[in-house]
């Protein structure tokens, strides 16, 4: 789903053998797919409250980051926060661009694009 947002698509770079390597921007169900393979397991272990914890943590991290933090302690904290996004969709079984498809045709309130609410 394009949604209108700009998208690139996961660039594998490594050998089949080996570990693929993603690089670029990706498209949010591939980002789900990245976090489930590279944290799935991990992330069911842990449950749906701690990663919440772990999400909530991350958010205050990238607040302090981009009040004082260089750019890429910024970079840096936005990946953590989109990542542990990611994880809790899988967690709750929801797809990040079905939640996001409210947004696909302008402001969820007034429609319009840009936003006209007051
Ligand atoms: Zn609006």
């Amino acid at each position: 789903m394009l949604l209108g947002l700009r998208t690139v698509h996961l660039v594998p770079c490594g050998s089949q053998d080996g570990p693929i390597v993603y690089a670029g921007l990706v498209e949010l169900h591939e980002l789900q797919d990245l976090m489930d393979r590279t944290y799935g397991h991990s992330d069911k272990a842990r449950g749906i409250p701690a990663s919440v914890a772990w999400l909530t943590e991350e958010i205050g991290e990238l607040a302090q980051a981009l009040r004082k933090g260089d750019r890429d302690q910024q970079l840096e904290e936005f990946g953590d926060v989109l990542a542990w996004t990611a994880s809790l969709a899988n967690l709750a079984g929801l797809s990040l661009e079905e939640a996001l498809s409210r947004y696909g045709a302008g402001c969820p309130r007034c429609s319009k694009m840009p936003c006209r609410c007051p």
